[in-house]
């Protein structure tokens, strides 16, 4: 029996040229391709600066130190998320606190934002900055969020990490809203480099001190330099960065699946409308569809309604495993981590997200899942619950 991933990369043979032409060439690092992959990623996203770098997690790291954040500071993010968008707080010495979701959307709550917000201002406790996460590809409330951010005087950094090519009010998202945007090219994201990262922003000073986290803090820009050169050699470090840089193989492979994101997009679409069709009617809430924003559609999350004799959601998980399906959880609310619980965060304190991930499965969706293999999941899942199409 064939075994149906929940995600699997793309990759054609013009991808394993572009790579191999750069194993050919004179630099495998730091040439030529790492800005020409950027220069792509930013026009593609219309926004004037963008900042390739190891992964998401190192993106999120240095977004955070580039905005300021450091012992002391406050950052919120979504506990409906991966791990990275917590942890790049934990790494510059900074506190964290989790604003629960919406139950429609599973993007952080707008409303539970604002109330939560209140309440900091009373206490003297408002954050520095606040790290929405656009949950399996569908963009946050980032216009909403926006206003508060001007209002209470916080950053934003958007983790898009599942949105590459996803728009909001006919934007495309990381380019507009957020002061920072980070995407993810791990294999399982929607356009991958192996393992990648990238930011996007407007302001070209936030760039250049991402540009100089990314490659330890050092420059040769006459511009940086406290010193007068003593000769071309002479490099300076302005402050403490990191190597977390992109090769130029995984700019090539990220500047080539580029080149066909629309096509890739278009057959996530055209399959999550399927889903949508056949599982119309069954016992499980669907994805959200917003009018005012395109899901680069890194997921199909479903969730069983509780109750009503249905089996768990172990019991349909193990089900569609066993007969050969890769479904997966997405995800486990951060806050209920070993390592969370021991900085005094428990189960019950943001209820809706606990709610969501107790009856959350993603069904495979990925370019070359083709509409029998989508039949043979959906009639899985049906089988499971008790329902027929
Ligand atoms: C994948 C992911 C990350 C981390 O991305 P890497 O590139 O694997 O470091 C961060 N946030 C979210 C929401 C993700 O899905």
């Amino acid at each position: 029996m064939e075994f149906i991933p929940y995600s699997c990369q793309n990759i054609d043979d013009a991808d394993v040229d572009e790579v191999v032409r750069v194993l050919r060439s004179e630099f495998l690092t730091q040439g030529p391709m790492i800005a020409q992959f950027e220069r792509a990623f930013a026009e593609l996203h219309q926004v004037p600066h963008a900042v390739a770098v190891t992964n998401a997690t190192a993106a999120l790291h240095i977004g955070c130190l580039a905005l300021g954040i450091g012992p002391g500071s406050r950052v919120w993010t979504s506990p409906n998320s991966f791990l990275a968008s917590a942890n790049c707080a934990l790494y510059c010495g900074a506190s964290v606190d989790f604003v629960d979701i919406d139950a429609h959307t599973r993007n952080m709550s707008v409303t539970a934002l604002r109330a939560k917000l209140e309440h900091a201002e009373c206490e003297g406790t408002l954050p520095h900055l606040l790290i929405p996460v656009d949950f399996s590809g569908l963009p946050a409330d980032l216009r909403e969020m926006r206003e508060l951010a001007d209002r209470y005087g916080f950053a934003i950094m958007e983790d898009a990490s599942h949105a590459t090519g996803a728009s909001y009010l006919g934007r495309p998202v990381g380019s507009a809203w957020a002061d920072v945007t980070v995407f993810s090219f791990h294999a399982v994201k929607v356009v991958t480099t192996g393992e990648g990262g990238l930011l996007t922003t407007h302001d070209p000073a936030l760039a250049h001190r991402l540009r100089l986290l990314r490659s330890h803090g050092m420059s040769r820009d006459p511009a940086d330099l406290e010193q007068a050169p003593e000769g071309p050699w002479v490099y300076e470090q302005c402050l403490l960065g990191f190597n977390f840089r992109l090769t130029d193989l995984q700019a090539a492979l990220g500047a080539s699946q580029l080149r066909r994101i629309d096509q890739m997009q278009a057959r996530r679409n055209a399959l999550a409308d399927r889903y949508d069709r056949l599982l119309e009617g069954w016992p499980l809430r669907l994805p959200a569809r917003l009018p005012d924003r395109r899901s680069a559609w890194h997921l199909y999350a479903v969730e069983l309604v509780p109750g009503g004799g249905l089996p768990s959601r172990a019991e349909v998980f193990a089900a569609l495993r066993n007969a050969g399906i890769g479904v997966n959880v997405h995800y486990i609310p951060i806050h209920t981590q070993p390592h969370y619980r021991r900085l005094g965060f428990s189960a019950g304190q943001f209820p809706v997200a606990e709610a969501y991930y107790a009856q959350a499965i993603s069904l495979p969706l990925f370019p070359a899942l083709s509409e029998a293999q989508q039949d043979r999941v959906v009639d899985t899942l049906g089988r499971a619950i008790g329902a027929r199409r």
